[in-house]
């Protein structure tokens, strides 16, 4: 019976950008992934407020990226869910609808460093194998996680590092400066198209 390894990369992709796609290429590559899921939560718990665009660009915009690879897809269940996206509630859900499956989650080092304050972790660090990718210039220094009990100490991904995120684009965007190569072509004309992020308070 062959265990199909699926890989669970969420966030608010409010754009998608190059970081994502560049960690998710390697999360694929490196954990030699059969297929890994784009999540864009409804609204992310450590987060104060929730995005301000509609939930359908930010998912829209994770599909073109989707469409760029032949390994990457995209899960709606957490837009569909509302609310705050607990990520324990997606692995339940994937484990109830697959089977034979074997569980990795990527997450970037500024995650891994809340990752205490994630709901129901020490279940999530039973349930999937965690995978961590380094950002910024801070050195790259993991959790053991021994309070869980067995060996939890998360997978890391290297990758080339990428300085883009999602308020850099966001404020850029506003401000009429030039985000090329920070984010997909396709999902710059997604922008232009719907006019996203003109408005101060995205
Ligand atoms: P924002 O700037 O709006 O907070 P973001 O750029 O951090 O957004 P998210 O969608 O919140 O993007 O990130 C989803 C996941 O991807 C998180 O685990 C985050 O750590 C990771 N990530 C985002 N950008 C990068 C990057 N440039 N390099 C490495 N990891 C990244």
């Amino acid at each position: 019976m062959k265990i199909r390894r699926i890989g669970i990369f969420g966030g608010s992709f409010n754009p998608i950008h190059t970081g994502h796609c560049v960690i998710a290429d390697g999360f694929i590559e490196q954990c030699s992934l059969d297929v890994c899921y784009l999540i864009p939560t409804y609204h992310s718990p450590l987060k104060s407020a929730a995005p301000s665009i509609s939930p359908f660009h930010r998912l829209e915009m994770c599909r073109i990226i989707a469409r760029t690879h032949p390994k990457l897809k995209v899960w709606d269940g957490e837009i569909r869910r509302k609310g705050k996206s607990f990520t324990i509630d997606t692995i339940h859900w994937f484990n109830k609808n697959f089977e034979h499956i074997e569980l990795f989650l990527l997450i970037g080092q500024d995650q891994a460093n809340l990752f205490r304050q994630w709901k129901d972790y020490q279940e999530i660090l039973r349930q999937v194998r965690l995978c961590v990718v380094r950002r910024g210039d801070e050195d790259l220094t993991l959790p053991d996680f021994n309070e869980v009990g067995g060996h939890h100490v998360p997978r890391v991904v290297s990758t080339p590092r990428i300085d883009v995120s999602s308020t850099a684009i966001r404020e850029a965007v506003l401000n009429k400066q030039s985000v090329r190569y920070h984010i997909h072509d396709k999902v710059l004309r997604y922008i232009r198209r719907h006019t996203l992020y003109t408005n101060p308070v995205c």
